[in-house]
């Protein structure tokens, strides 16, 4: 019976399967060209300070629209850049769109604090980020302490020293280093200490649960308490209700990024956010 049932949910299950896959392969064979083509978008996410009300900084998230697929989400193209191989050229990409970003705001005095970026792992264990952005800052002539890099912790589980070196590197351009989704997957606390961390983010699954899960409360309590206690800014992401920005702010949590301040947007809708916020102020 149970192998019946078994068989019948293979047969079930695997056009469905196929349909996945195929779909994969697709997204393969267009990312290749996709930078060519043009069909690479930075949207803009503000962080909002949380004392001040203030726009602390805003961070630069990847949109791929690919013509005949669609709007594809980083979090499906990102692993397959990674795969392909192609992940340096899409890191170039951003880095050098937000060394174009940044001179703008340069130009027209847009006082919007840092421009952060994401790079992915893979990028920084090859021991060249910290060469390609000083190269890219200088081409630009940006000052490196308007941008932010943010980082997963799975950036340091296998080539530590080799990570370890290129932050260092990076520190010493004045580069603002954050670490992303932190409290995640392999934490180790003494990450903290031993690299140059300037800013960690609380990930969302925490936040998403405060302040009425117990036990999810008192590691956000944690994670703010031994952030401010080795001086590293503290961030929390994906603040979706009041409760959840009242609750932080009673924490001193330092900023929040989320729905409930701003979504993702657009670069045009992004400037119109920040002269309402800059008017209002
Ligand atoms: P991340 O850096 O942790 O970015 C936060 C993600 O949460 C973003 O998803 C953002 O759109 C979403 N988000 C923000 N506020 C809220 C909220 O209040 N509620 C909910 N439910 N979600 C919220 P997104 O844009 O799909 O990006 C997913 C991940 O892909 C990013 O996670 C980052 O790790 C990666 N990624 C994005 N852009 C790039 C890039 O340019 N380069 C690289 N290497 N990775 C990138
Ligand atoms: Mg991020
Ligand atoms: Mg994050
Ligand atoms: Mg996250």
């Amino acid at each position: 019976r149970a192998k019946e049932v078994g068989r019948n949910s293979f047969q079930l299950f695997k056009p469905a399967m196929n349909a996945r896959s195929l779909e994969r392969l697709a997204m393969m064979s267009r990312l290749q060209n996709a930078i060519e083509s043009d069909e690479f978008e930075l949207y803009f996410q503000p962080k909002q300070h949380l004392n001040s009300g203030k726009i602390l900084g805003v961070e630069a998230l990847l949109r791929w629209q690919e013509p005949s697929l669609g709007v594809i989400s980083p979090a499906k193209f990102i692993p397959l850049a990674e795969e392909l191989g192609l992940i340096v050229k899409l890191d170039l990409w951003v880095i050098e769109q937000a060394c174009k970003e940044l001179t703008k705001w340069r130009q027209y005095d847009i006082e919007a604090g840092r421009l952060a970026i994401n790079i992915s792992a893979n990028h920084l264990r090859q021991g060249l980020l910290a060469s390609n952005v000083a190269r890219l800052l200088e081409q630009y002539d940006v000052d490196p302490r308007k941008l932010e890099i943010e980082l997963t912790e799975s950036c340091f589980i296998s080539h530590f020293s080799e990570a370890k070196q290129e932050l260092l590197a990076l520190k010493k351009l004045g580069v603002h280093i954050t670490l992303d989704d932190f409290g995640t997957g392999y934490s180790a606390l003494s990450y903290l200490t031993k690299l140059p961390i300037d800013t960690l983010k609380i990930d969302a699954s925490f936040i998403a649960k405060v302040p009425d899960e117990y036990g999810n409360s008192e590691i956000v309590t944690a994670i703010i308490t031994l952030a401010k206690s080795l001086s590293i800014h503290v961030v929390a992401e994906g603040v979706e209700k009041i409760e959840q920005l009242n609750y932080l702010q009673m924490l001193n949590c330092d900023t929040i990024q989320g729905y409930y301040f701003c979504r993702p947007i657009a670069k045009q809708q992004w400037y119109d956010f920040y002269l309402a916020k800059a008017q209002s102020a």
